[in-house]
């Protein structure tokens, strides 16, 4: 049985690169957090490979290796790192806020932190499942390195999928773009940028309906709707950019978010629109995502706590 405490004084939900970071802190501040790692504990670098961009790292690590030593560098300060999820939050009757765990336990917090993320859409492909991590990503800036020189494809229409889509041609020698409709959904000058770079290459109308590999990947088969002709392509990488989800249903109605559901913070700071609430890494921020600025919004997130408990006399 999960014995958790009654009341904390920081509690951090999640446990990717912006929630470790924010332990590593807020437990070095003496502010004795709890952490509730949710679902995916370790978050999205867990099912990750190599990690080559992290600061610190010159050789490069496996993501779920590197959020093995974000877990352990929490704990060396105190944190108390708990698996479960948060089912539900009371923002709505001041200090302290009430957090209910796994539908069971209500812990209340004199601030909270939330950093549980985003995860990628995927296309919903047994062949994608099977081989992510092993040619399949939903991520280019993080693995497109690893395929440079090589043909790859990228699926999605966005501003997302052009962008990456021009990262992907300066390192491969070729990108199929599998654009399901007949026109770009994004912006003109990003879709002036991947018309007019010669090695990328756009299929209109195109859906994927498998990628071929056994241990790693080989190719995709795609489908023309139009002319419902099938093709192969032969691809080692496979990158799907077709949106972001982020990790905020438990929060709707509780703190303020954009449009996309992403909480809005106040800028050059975690602070949301709650007293005592914060946000950091993934789950407010769309355009940068990677594990390093989550961690640096997570420093921010426990410093922000620690000078509200300071300024609260707590
Ligand atoms: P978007 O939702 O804008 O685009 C998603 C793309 O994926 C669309 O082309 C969509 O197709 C396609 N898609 C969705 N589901 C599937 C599926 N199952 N199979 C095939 N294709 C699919 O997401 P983005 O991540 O591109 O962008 C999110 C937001 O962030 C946007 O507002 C964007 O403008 C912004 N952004 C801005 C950037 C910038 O300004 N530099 C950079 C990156 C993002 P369809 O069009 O047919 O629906």
């Amino acid at each position: 049985m999960n014995n958790f405490p009654d009341k904390v004084r920081c509690l951090i939900i999640g446990s990717g690169p912006a929630g470790y970071t924010a332990a590593i802190y807020a437990a070095r501040a003496d502010l004795k957090p709890l952490m509730i790692q949710g679902l995916q504990p370790g978050g999205q670098l867990t099912i990750t490979t190599d990690v080559e961009n992290y600061p610190g790292y010159p050789k490069g690590i496996m993501g779920p290796e590197m959020m093995e030593d974000f877990k352990k560098q929490a704990e060396r300060f105190g944190t108390d790192i708990r698996f479960g999820y948060v089912s539900s939050v009371d923002f709505k009757n001041g200090l302290p806020h009430k957090v209910i765990v796994d539908d069971l336990y209500t812990i209340l917090a004199d601030t909270v932190i939330i950093s549980t993320g985003a995860s990628a859409k995927w296309l919903g492909l047994e062949s994608e499942q099977r081989l992510n991590g092993f040619g399949v990503s939903a991520c280019a800036v993080c693995d497109g390195f690893f395929f440079r020189g090589q043909d790859v494809a990228i699926v999605g229409g966005g501003d997302t999928a052009c962008e990456e889509a021009s990262y992907l041609a300066k390192l491969c020698k070729k990108v199929y773009m599998l654009v399901r409709k007949d026109a770009l959904r994004a912006s003109k000058a990003m879709q002036h940028r991947v018309e007019n770079t010669p090695n990328i290459e756009i299929f209109y109308n195109t859906e994927t309906k498998e990628i071929l590999g056994e241990k790693t990947t080989s190719g995709v088969r795609i489908f023309n709707t139009e002319t419902n002709e099938e093709k192969i392509l032969n691809v080692t990488g496979f990158f799907v950019a077709i949106g972001h989800q982020p990790n905020t249903e438990i929060f709707k109605g509780q703190v303020d978010m954009d449009g996309a559901g992403y909480i809005k913070t106040i800028p050059g700071s975690s602070r949301t629109n709650v007293e005592g609430v914060f946000a950091s890494g993934d789950v407010q921020d769309h355009i940068y995502r990677q594990a390093v600025t989550a961690a640096g919004s997570g420093c921010m997130a426990a410093m922000d706590a620690e000078r509200f408990l300071a300024h609260k006399g707590h």
